[in-house]
Formats: structure tokens, C-alpha cells, sequence
């Protein structure tokens, strides 16, 4: 469980404000001339010994990933944010942009130093339209006191932010779609190579980079690498904002070490399952497009990187999605695989196809218009989708189905049945 002095978002919930004055009261902007004077390799390294791993879904090492823009700078660079939270089930960032903006602000200052990018942009979901307005105020705050623009912080570092609203596309969560509709142009990601570090912004090395994870970095460098490194498990380190909803008694949204036992996280913030542990039917951990996991799965497993992929599913975004007994689980996962439907931007084959192929498999096993071996015919395609396709989307519409198919074929089989059986009448 993590100390009280632990904490980064020490008011997530907004109980202060969001303006600067409260900001500085929680530590924010504090000496930040001091950290900038420590130069672009002395952040890298501190970031990359506090073994911070990306908090947008992928979990990828946060330090190494900084350290891929190119060390000579011969075109401008970019730090872009990425502020496009649409995963169902994840309302972590936005939490930071409403009450603690100052935290991002700051830390995409100081990712700007170690990239030696001059110009950043928050590229944020059009449908965050108090969240704009309050990161709008915040960056005129920041602007007026000093803290970014010409001579940052006094610092002689100059630094110019940018908020650009997006249109509502869930596909623009991905990097280089972000990219693309962040240059004006249709939301559709890049093929990689070459990655946004050597060619990304307007053909210029780029980062681009979660809300959470760049507005942690001012704290870590505050306290100390090892100060983050010592919190959680190895590999699977510090604290993460956990989205807690579906059906609890409270849903939330909380910090808390990585690694935490999903049980007490539900138990401790969320209240408990409606009707009690004992009528859990299963958890979606980090976000729709993680595969689920059965109840007895979570009764011990650990929420971190590693221990959720030892499960066969992720942390993801870390958007906990708890469904009870009372959960038509099939109907539930059908509707994750018409949210991508919707959303697959159509390039390639096997998601435009696929997606909608997915959807009314599922669709024909809710309404008891399936064999058994249409089971099969769906893991097939899945199958198909997974890994074959130019972004994660496509694995993000399989797995929902993948995980369950893995866990809860039963219930797929005994849905058949009982429409055979005309336990359940066949729709028209
Ligand atoms: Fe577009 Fe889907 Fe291909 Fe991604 S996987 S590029 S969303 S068609």
C-alpha cells in the first residue's frame, strides 16, 4: 500500500484547484530553473534509472524511449502529448488536466530540455472541452509567471506550448494518427519505420508521450530516481493512477504502487464487487482492449506490467473494468467489438474486414443464431487480425474476443444450447 508521502497527485480529486496559486502550494514549479540547469543527459539518465515505464497503455521504458532522438540537432525538435484518452474504461489523464495541470505543464518543460525540443503540443480529445479550457488557463498562468516561453524559468532555455484540440477520433490515441491529424491532415497512422523519433512531427524528431507519464517526471527528479525506483516491484516500478469502475460500490479513480493486489484495490478504493467478492464473474484490467480475466484469476494477481502478462492480458492504461454475475459477458464484449468497428480507420484489411466481422460473429452468438464451430471461426479470425495489421487497434479489437473465447467458451456453448434446447427463444 503506498505511504501518504508517496503520492504524486496530491489532489487528483480537486479539492484545491487547478489554478497556480494551488499548484505552488503542492509543489509544483518549485526551483524548476534548478532542474533545467542540470541539462538534457542528466534527466534522461534519472528517468531512465527510475525504471519508469510509459503510462499510456504499451509500458514501454520511458528514459530509453527520450533517449531515441537523434543527440545532434539539425531540424527543430517536438515533444507532443498525447491527451487523446478514449479507451473505455480510462479516465485517469483526465483527472491530471482538470486538477493538476500544472504538473503536466511542467513536466513537458522538462521532457522539452531533454529532448532539446523548443516547442511542445498537447494534442487533446475534442470531446475534453472543460479539460481544454482549464489546460488553456493553466498554459496563460505559466506563460505570465515565466515559468515557459522566452527564458524559461530564467533559465535561457526557450520553450514555446501549443493546445490543439482534436475531432473525436479514437484512432488519434495513436501516435503517428496524432501526428497526422495534429499536421491537419485524416487521422491514420503512419507505416514504421521511419519512427516519430527520426521523422515525426512536420518530418522532425518527435516524442510523443502520455499525460501521465510526462507529469510524474517533475516529482521524479525532485526526489530522486531511486526514490521512484524503490516503490512497487522490479521492473514495475513507482505509482501508477488506477481507473476503477463497472461493477463496484465506488468507482474511482486512484494512486496507488504499482503491483498492488487487484483484490485490495477494489476492496480498498472501490468499495468491494456489488453483492460482494464471491459474485465477481471477471475483470477487464487496463482499458477495453486488454482480454479480461476470470474471477479466479483475480483473486491473487498483482496489478502491474509483468504480472498481467503473465496472465495472458495487460495493464494497459490500467482502467479496471469489473463486471459481476449479473453481466451478460458476451453482450458485454460484443459491444467492445462494435466500439472498434466504429473506430478502425479502414487502411488495412485484415481490421476494416475483420473488426466487422468480429462484431457480428459476436452478434449471432448473443442472439442464438451460432453452431459450436462458429466459436472456432471467430478465435480464426481473431487470430487473423492479431499482429497483421499497420497499428495496435486491430490486436485491440482480437483480444477482447480472444480472452473470451479462452475463458468463457462455456458460456458461449451453453448459450448456444439453451437457444437449441429453446431454454431461450432465437431472435428473428
Ligand atoms: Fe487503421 Fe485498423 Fe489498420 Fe490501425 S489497424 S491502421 S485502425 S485499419
Amino acid at each position: 500500500m503506498i505511504a501518504k508521502q508517496d503520492i504524486i497527485f496530491n489532489d487528483i480529486h480537486g479539492h484545491l484547484g487547478s489554478s497556480l496559486k494551488f499548484s505552488e502550494k503542492r509543489g509544483d514549479w518549485d526551483n524548476t530553473k534548478n532542474l533545467i540547469s542540470k541539462g538534457s543527459d542528466w534527466i534522461i539518465e534519472q528517468v531512465k534509472a527510475s525504471e519508469l515505464r510509459g503510462r499510456g497503455g504499451a509500458g514501454f521504458p520511458t528514459g530509453l524511449k527520450w533517449s531515441f532522438m537523434p543527440k545532434n540537432k539539425t531540424k527543430p525538435h517536438y515533444i507532443v502529448v498525447n491527451a487523446d484518452e478514449s479507451e473505455p474504461g480510462t479516465c485517469k489523464d483526465r483527472e491530471i488536466m482538470r486538477n493538476e495541470p500544472h504538473k503536466l505543464i511542467e513536466g513537458i518543460l522538462l521532457a522539452g530540455v531533454a529532448m532539446k525540443a523548443n516547442h511542445g503540443f498537447i494534442y487533446i480529445r475534442g470531446e475534453f472541452v472543460d479539460e481544454a479550457k482549464i489546460l488553456n488557463k493553466a498554459i496563460n498562468e505559466a506563460y505570465d509567471k515565466g515559468y515557459i516561453g522566452k527564458n524559461a524559468c530564467k533559465s535561457g532555455f526557450d520553450f514555446e506550448l501549443t493546445l490543439h484540440r482534436g475531432a473525436g477520433a479514437y484512432i488519434c490515441g495513436e501516435e503517428t494518427a496524432l501526428l497526422e491529424s495534429l499536421e491537419g491532415k485524416k487521422g491514420q497512422p503512419r507505416l514504421k519505420p521511419p519512427f516519430p523519433a527520426n521523422a515525426g512531427l512536420y518530418g522532425c524528431p518527435t516524442t510523443v508521450s502520455n499525460v501521465e507519464t510526462v507529469a510524474v517526471v517533475p516529482t521524479i527528479l525532485r526526489r530522486g530516481a531511486e526514490w521512484f525506483s524503490g516503490i512497487g516491484n522490479k521492473n514495475n516500478t513507482g505509482t501508477k493512477l488506477f481507473c476503477l469502475s463497472g461493477h463496484i460500490n465506488k468507482p474511482c479513480v486512484v494512486e496507488e504502487e504499482m503491483g498492488i493486489p487487484l483484490k485490495e484495490l477494489l476492496e480498498k478504493y472501490g468499495g468491494g464487487v456489488k453483492g460482494g467478492w464471491a459474485n465477481l464473474m471477471a475483470v477487464i484490467p487496463g482499458g477495453s482492449s486488454t482480454p479480461l480475466i476470470p474471477s479466479k484469476v483475480c483473486n491473487n494477481v498483482l496489478m502491474d506490467f509483468d504480472s498481467l502478462k503473465n496472465e495472458g492480458t495487460g495493464l494497459g492504461t490500467a482502467g479496471v473494468i469489473v463486471m459481476d454475475k449479473s453481466t451478460d459477458i458476451i453482450k458485454a464484449i460484443w459491444r467492445l467489438s462494435k466500439f472498434y468497428k466504429h473506430e478502425s480507420c479502414g487502411q488495412c484489411t485484415p481490421c476494416r474486414e475483420g473488426t466487422g466481422w468480429v462484431m457480428r460473429s459476436m452478434e449471432k452468438l448473443i442472439y442464438g443464431h451460432a453452431e459450436n464451430h462458429d466459436i472456432d471461426i471467430l478465435k480464426n479470425v481473431c487470430d487473423q487480425i492479431e499482429g497483421h495489421t499497420i497499428c495496435a487497434l486491430g490486436d485491440a479489437a482480437a483480444w477482447p474476443v480472444q480472452g473470451l473465447i479462452k475463458h468463457f467458451r462455456y458460456v458461449l456453448e451453453d448459450r448456444i444450447k439453451d437457444y437449441k434446447n429453446n431454454v431461450l427463444k432465437v431472435a428473428e
